[in-house]
């Protein structure tokens, strides 16, 4: 992230930041890296990220450690060890750095960044469409638009366990046909051909069974109790029967927002409910349910669609001309931030002619270069210009530009 893209990343983590307030959710941050084994016990084997994408070594001291890859393992492990689960309820969100070992492309790279909602002790489809309520303002407040929802449900692990052998019996029968990655997933894990990109598979994915159509009744209910209350809060979704996530702990409602807009890395937002995964770490059986969303993808949307604010810079930029003014210049730029906290200041450093300086000024972005010369510490006031209005040029005495500035500025 350059300096040049940080009103972007800002802008993003600010809404961000506001929108989960909105909903009650504290933040939670946790370690970038954790035990290799944690990973492998939640995520699962036969996954594209435990299977070659985590990047995992052994330290000095004989651990085998990964760079976190996504963000729910670290917090359900540390919610455990903390005793935080023990009243049952918790609403947090996290945001960071996350990586994986991906072929990097535009919209995938070793190391990314995550906005991340979690839940955890909530049994109904309430708190489902909650999650996807909240992921829906955020997309919304940013101002983001050609981003569709796609739900669907998993069912219970005995309704996927049945499923998974429907679906082996299905692809085992057309294996001749299988693409090699999707012969290794119908040994580990059938479901995920589901999932597969080449286009040379969709016909015979096209032609699977659907689990939507073996769900049992109380998995049903709780899928039509989500559909239920995006309905009324009037958020557009769509199932996608074939919609599947690539981690093994997802039970019941799972939801991905998809664009059109970034080429094959459609993803932008993905989720589910894994009531299993607790207990699995140890904990308390507590139901959960989480959503992750690229960072860098909602920018690259955001760049796409006209969004991203303008650049951050100073309001102000302090002009020294002459001998004296340095020390000066550097006592009335302290005054200035100590007065007005929410002050923007670039003092000039390094010397330089009243073009040169003129120069930086105007580059800066600020909106006002403030003059200081020999003459106008000698008769202590210092000129005002408008770099970017047409306004004269004023002088101002040394004790009223605080006051000025805080009026055209607005501070
Ligand atoms: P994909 O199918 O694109 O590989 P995924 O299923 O691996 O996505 P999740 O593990 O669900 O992704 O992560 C949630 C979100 O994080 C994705 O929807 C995507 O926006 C983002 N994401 C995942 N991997 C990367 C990556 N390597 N670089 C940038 N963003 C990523
Ligand atoms: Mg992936």
């Amino acid at each position: 992230m350059l300096p040049a893209q940080a009103a972007a990343w800002q802008h993003l983590e600010r809404i961000t930041r506001e929108v989960f307030a909105g909903y009650g959710y504290e933040e939670f941050r946790v370690p970038v890296i954790e035990q290799t084994q944690l990973f492998k016990r939640s995520i699962g084997d036969f996954t594209d990220i435990v299977e070659k994408e985590m990047f995992s070594f052994v330290d000095q001291g004989e651990d085998h450690i990964t760079l976190r890859p996504e963000a729910t393992a670290g917090i359900v492990r540390a919610a455990i060890s903390n005793g935080l689960l023990r009243e049952g309820r918790l609403r947090v969100w996290c945001m960071g750095p996350m990586f994986r070992r991906e072929r990097p492309q535009a919209g995938r790279y070793r190391q990314f960044h995550q906005i991340d909602a979690e839940a955890f002790g909530f049994e109904g489809p309430d708190v489902d469409a909650e999650l996807v309520l909240l992921s829906a303002r955020l997309l919304r407040r940013l101002g983001l638009t050609r981003i569709k929802l796609l739900v669907n449900s998993l069912g219970t692990p005995q309704v996927r366990a049945a499923y998974k052998d429907q679906l082996a019996a299905y692809f085992g029968a057309h294996e001749a046909a299988l693409d090699e990655d999707s012969k290794r997933r119908l040994r580990g894990n059938p479901l995920r051909i589901l999932d597969s990109k080449n286009p040379d598979m969709q016909s015979i994915v096209a032609g699977a069974p659907l689990l939507l159509d073996a769900l049992d009744a109380e998995s049903k209910a709780h899928f039509e109790g989500l559909c239920a209350h995006l309905r009324s809060a009037g958020i557009e979704y769509h199932i996608e029967p074939r919609l599947v996530r690539g981690l093994d702990y997802y039970t019941r409602s799972v939801f991905e927002w998809s664009t059109d807009a970034l080429g094959s890395q459609s993803a932008v937002c993905a989720g589910g409910r894994y009531d299993g995964l607790v207990a699995q770490l140890g904990g308390p059986g507590t139901p959960g349910i989480g959503w992750a969303m690229g960072q860098e993808r909602i920018l690259m949307l955001l760049e796409k669609q006209g969004l991203i604010p303008p650049r951050d810079g100073p309001q102000v930029y302090l002009v020294l001309v002459g001998e004296g003014t340095e020390i000066q210049g550097f006592k009335l730029a302290e005054q200035l931030r100590e007065a007005r906290p929410g002050l923007k200041l670039q003092i000039n450093l390094g010397g330089g002619s009243f073009k040169a300086q003129f120069k930086r000024a105007d580059k800066s972005g600020a909106q006002f270069a403030l003059i200081l010369g020999d003459d106008e510490v000698a008769r202590g006031v210092v000129a005002l210009k408008a770099l970017r209005q047409d306004l004269a040029q004023e002088e101002c005495p040394m004790d009223r530009i605080s006051e000025r500035l805080g009026s055209l500025l607005g501070l």
